[in-house]
């Protein structure tokens, strides 16, 4: 059994399948770890109390299949081939690999509003990662673009970092769970511009500045750094074509199982999940997974 991607899905995929008596690999993708580690604090998974890091947590998930003898690897899978039963697995282009059974748990990875000079600036003090580059921007002005729960954990994040940060949401209101929302406002260095867009990024050879386009007025606010968490894209690139999807490319899967449209792969985590996107249901969907993929290939007897 193959699985893809390394975040809560995927190892928990792997604790599963390896417990199963599987040969369990694991390729870990481009961002070990999956989007946790891109998180400080996580308050809402279940039997952590005082919360736990995010990078810490999927750590965790790693050792506690490896300690059953799954095998993680570095790498991603580029293409995937079927031929007759087998799965053929090309990893960075070169190497390939065969497969009973496909576990897809790739996730989905941060959008980016696609504002004019947005990809000059990226790594420019344009960023959808506070914890990885807020530090860049300690004691100085930032701004946060987005409603949900990503931007405004962002904001609470860089609000202890940073001199003041403007949320700016486009709606008149934030989607944001409310206890999110509360402290933010209860946050003194937290400025929220509702019903407002960012529509211009400023600066010579670093982000120095935004435009922010209120209802009424547009202002400028000089900012050296913008966290933009405006939502997530399934990675799915690899599989177009292959297997069914829905309109914004997330796999489509027969629920409750996580069984996809090609016999032999499952799909589990926010690759497959465009609603919930929670780590305590990727996990949870892993899990289903590992049994689905387990089934299968006791019914071919692999
Ligand atoms: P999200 O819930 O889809 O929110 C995206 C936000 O970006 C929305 O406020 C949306 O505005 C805004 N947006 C989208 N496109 C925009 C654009 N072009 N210009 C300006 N604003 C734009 O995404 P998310 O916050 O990343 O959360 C994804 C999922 O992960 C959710 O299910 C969330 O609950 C979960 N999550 C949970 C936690 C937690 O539990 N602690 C933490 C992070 C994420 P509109 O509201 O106007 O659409």
């Amino acid at each position: 059994m193959v699985i893809l991607g390394s975040g809560p899905a995927g190892m928990t995929a792997a604790l599963y399948g390896v417990r199963f008596g599987l040969k369990t690999v694991v390729y870990e993708g481009m961002q070990p770890g999956g989007q946790l580690t891109t998180t400080s604090k996580v308050e809402n998974y279940p039997g952590f109390v005082e919360g736990i890091d995010g990078g810490v947590l999927v750590d965790k998930m790693k050792a506690q299949a490896e300690r059953f003898g799954a095998e993680v690897r570095y790498g991603s899978v580029t293409k995937i081939e079927k031929t007759n039963a087998m799965f053929v697995l090309t990893i960075d282009g070169e190497e390939k690999v065969e497969a009973g059974s496909v576990i897809v748990a790739t996730g989905a990875s941060a959008k980016y509003l696609g504002l004019p000079r947005e990809e000059e600036m990226k790594g420019r003090g344009v960023s959808t990662c506070a914890t990885c580059d807020g530090f860049f921007h300690r004691g100085k002005v930032v701004a946060v673009v987005g409603g949900g729960d990503s931007a405004l954990e962002e904001a609470l994040y860089l609000s202890k970092i940073c001199k003041e940060v403007h949320l700016v949401v486009r709606k008149p209101y934030m989607r944001a769970a409310n206890i999110l929302q509360d402290r933010v406002r209860e946050s003194k260095n937290i400025i929220v511009h509702l019903e407002s867009n960012v529509t211009e990024l400023l600066g010579e050879m670093k982000l120095t500045a935004i435009k922010i386009q209120g209802k009424d007025e547009a202002i400028v606010v000089e900012v050296s750094g913008l966290f933009e968490a405006v939502g997530h894209n399934p990675n799915t690139e690899f599989l177009k074509g292959m297997v069914d999807m829905d309109a914004a490319g997330y796999i489509q899967v027969s629920s409750p199982s996580t069984r996809t449209s090609v016999e032999g792969m499952f799909a589990a985590g926010d690759v497959a999940d465009s609603h919930y996107q929670q780590g305590i249901n990727a996990a949870a969907s892993g899990c289903r997974a590992a049994f689905d993929a387990r089934d299968y290939l006791q019914s071919k007897s692999f």
